[in-house]
């Protein structure tokens, strides 16, 4: 294991040298009882020698060897840890990637059943080539995590934030019918629109156009995603910096929202 995975954290220091202490105590005291019974050291008094000898050797024989396989079996924990965050979670925004998010919303679907009530909203930046034309990849980068950040300082506890590929998030509202999503979708698009962003020391407004599916009696990710999706193409043609939500049955009626 090599660079930051080797390196271990304080808390893991911490969990290496108690679990060599503990290991280490119960390795001496086995010895002194086994030094005892085998050799009688303490029948005729204490053997000054005999007890040494029982506390050194497992002290130095047993120690460093625990100590090793203990650090390294919390590198290896680190490294887990680590790997599953990268499995899990978009480098760039820290968003959930596309499959945990898909993965994370079809499990709360499975949970709840048929009575299930929440809200998709599929959210694209727009115009988002002309940022990277205009001022590189990177800033376009920065652009998307103010995007990712003006998203979250909307969402609730228990709401989901994902990352979809390139410039499109997901958005996961668990228990929030119609009127409460057409509302939470337009506080994140006037959120975007009003983030900082201020490539070459000009404020430049980010915008993102919206679609939601909302679903009072059950759903499948893929039909929700499906809805979702059709609504933010509605939002694009209207014109962008938009939202609109429908219900995913029985005909999707959608509104379109954006406020002075
Ligand atoms: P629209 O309003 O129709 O969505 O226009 P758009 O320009 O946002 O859409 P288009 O699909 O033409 O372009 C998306 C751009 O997003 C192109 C791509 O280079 C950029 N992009 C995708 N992923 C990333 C990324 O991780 N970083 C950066 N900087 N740009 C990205
Ligand atoms: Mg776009
Ligand atoms: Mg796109």
């Amino acid at each position: 294991m090599h660079g930051a995975s080797s390196k271990l954290s304080s808390r893991s220091w911490l969990r290496v040298y108690r679990l060599t202490g503990l290991i280490t105590s119960i390795a001496v005291i086995l010895s002194i009882i086994i030094t005892n019974s085998i050799m009688g050291t303490f029948a005729q008094g204490i053997n000054v020698q005999g007890l040494l000898v029982a506390i050194i050797t497992p002290l130095a024989l047993g120690g460093p060897s625990v100590a090793i396989v203990v650090i390294r079996q919390e590198q290896l924990r680190q490294a887990n840890l680590q790997l599953q965050k990268l499995a899990t979670y978009d480098f760039l925004t820290d968003c959930l990637n596309r499959g945990a998010f898909a993965a994370r919303v079809d499990s709360w679907l499975a949970g709840t059943g048929a009575g299930g009530t929440g809200t998709l909203l599929m959210i694209d930046a727009d115009n988002f080539k002309a940022i990277n034309d205009l001022y590189g990849h990177d800033i376009g980068d920065v652009a998307l995590t103010v995007i990712a950040r003006s998203i979250r300082s909307i969402l609730r506890e228990g709401d989901l934030i994902g990352r979809m590929g390139g410039e499109e998030f997901g958005v996961f509202l668990p228990g929030t019918g119609q009127g409460q999503a057409e509302l939470t979708a337009e506080r994140i698009r006037a959120a975007v629109n009003r983030a900082r962003f201020a490539p070459a020391g000009e404020q430049r407004h980010l915008s993102v156009s919206i679609g939601g599916a909302t679903f009072a009696c059950g759903a499948n990710f893929a039909e929700l995603f499906r809805i979702a999706d059709q609504r933010l193409y509605c939002a694009k043609n209207a014109g962008r910096n938009m939202a609109a939500v429908a219900p995913l049955s029985p005909e999707p009626v959608a509104t379109l929202r954006r406020s002075a």
